[in-house]
């Protein structure tokens, strides 16, 4: 057995644990500012979420305005939504022209603030060599993992004696795979719709498990983006208001979505929820009327799994040759971040937007907002300009 080898680095400004666009934008602010950062990241590439974890057919659900990172515009030539191959060019020219080059396989197991030294002591397995750590020790802490950072993965009596492959949707590509084959997609928001489209789209037969209710909006109204209708009105009338408005305008342009089997939540306009819950609404691409074809048949929660498919809450039986899981990601800090508690159990900010990007001793986050790469961006520059205050006030010191 090889033996375990530890070294320590200080690093010379802020520790950023994470790679992704958050990562990525608040080390790109605080070099503007002149202040240099060591970016961690557990994957062996920037922004892993949508290079190693997302299917191909995927493009930005918002118009790209909504998604630029500060000081860099999408180019002109990109479409109204990027798809993601263009995400990812756009992030890779975003770092590059920063001067932005995280350090890759480095996976943070933990982070704490050593009172005594009034410092960060980050830890960080060598994913390529697990034997190896290291410590970074730094004055500023920039939490950047994501709210997607780890699996949901629900457990089903009877899993073990489904005789097919059951997945969770970051594995999924293509539906390729699956031309022919009866899939059972658990999950009804924007993954678990589009991938039920994509399967159609390779003649696969898929089954979309609905438990529980979701808002579904139209992405588009008459050419123009529901997002941006949504942005347009809250400058001139409360969220709730703003959500009454949306639901009515979904009810119009696609029609009555409980006799599809799909019901919208009781409590909860689709920007509240989105806001206080992270339930993001569903736009929709699609997926409806492949649902309103027959392609898609919607079906109730799953009791147990059976060999050759799954019993529904209802009592009623399909048969499947595949399970994709639609279910989620939650977000990985209470995991690794030791000691503090201004990240929640579930690993958000314990305040609420727009104050959570500080806490205490040195300590940021970026990307917690639930409000998508518009929050990452709102977020990296608040917390770019704190650290370069207190950078300035150090640096002249001496
Ligand atoms: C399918 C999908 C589509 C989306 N589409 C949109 C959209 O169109 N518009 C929009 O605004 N938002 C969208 N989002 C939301 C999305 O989360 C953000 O766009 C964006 O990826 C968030 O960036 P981030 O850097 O905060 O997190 P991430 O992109 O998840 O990056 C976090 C990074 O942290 C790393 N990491 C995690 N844990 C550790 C650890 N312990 N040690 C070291 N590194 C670690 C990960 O490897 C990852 O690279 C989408 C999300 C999904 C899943």
């Amino acid at each position: 057995m090889a033996a375990a080898a530890s070294r320590t680095v200080w690093v010379n400004g802020p520790i950023v644990v994470g790679a992704g666009p958050a990562g990525l934008s608040v080390a790109a602010c605080l070099r503007e500012r002149g202040v240099p950062s060591v970016v961690l990241d557990r994957a062996d590439c920037i922004a892993s979420l949508w290079q190693r974890r997302t299917y191909d057919r995927l493009r930005l659900h918002l118009p790209r305005r909504f998604c630029e990172l500060p000081g860099m515009p999408f180019p002109a030539h990109y479409p109204e939504y990027p798809t993601k191959r263009q995400f990812v060019e756009y992030l890779q020219a975003y770092a590059d022209r920063a001067g932005v080059e995280p350090r890759f396989n480095q996976a943070v197991t933990s982070a704490r603030y050593d009172e005594a030294a009034g410092l960060w002591r980050v830890r960080a397995e060598d994913v390529l060599a697990s034997t190896s750590t290291t410590e970074y020790i730094g004055r500023w802490l920039v939490v950047a993992t994501g709210e997607n950072a780890e699996r949901v993965v629900p457990e089903f009596e009877g899993a073990r004696d489904f005789a097919g492959p059951v997945s969770h949707v970051a594995e999924y590509k293509c539906g390729e795979a699956y031309r022919g084959k009866r899939v059972l997609v658990v999950g009804c928001g924007n993954s678990g719709m589009e991938v039920c489209l994509d399967l159609c789209d390779h003649g696969a037969l898929p089954s979309m498990v609905v438990r529980g209710s979701v808002h579904v909006l139209p992405r588009e109204m008459l050419g123009v983006a529901t997002f941006s209708v949504a942005v347009f009105l809250l400058r001139f009338l409360p969220l709730r208001l703003v959500d009454a408005v949306l639901v009515l305008l979904a009810r119009l342009f696609l029609g009555d979505l409980e006799r599809l089997g799909i019901r919208r939540p009781a409590c909860g306009g689709p920007l509240q929820l989105k806001n206080a819950r992270g339930r993001t609404p569903v736009l929709d691409i699609g997926a409806l009327a492949r649902i309103r074809s027959g392609h898609v048949r919607v079906v109730p929660g799953i009791r147990r799994l059976f060999r050759g498919g799954a019993e529904l809450q209802d009592g009623r039986r399909v048969a499947a040759d595949a399970v994709i899981l639609a279910t989620g990601y939650h977000s990985n800090v209470p995991q690794w971040l030791k000691g503090s508690d201004f990240f929640t159990e579930e690993g958000y900010p314990r305040v609420a937007f727009p104050h959570g990007w500080k806490g205490e001793s040195g300590l940021y986050s970026v990307g917690f907002t639930r409000r998508g790469l518009s929050g990452v961006s709102s977020d990296a520059v608040k917390v770019a300009q704190d650290i370069a205050v207190e950078w300035e006030k150090q640096t002249s010191k001496r």
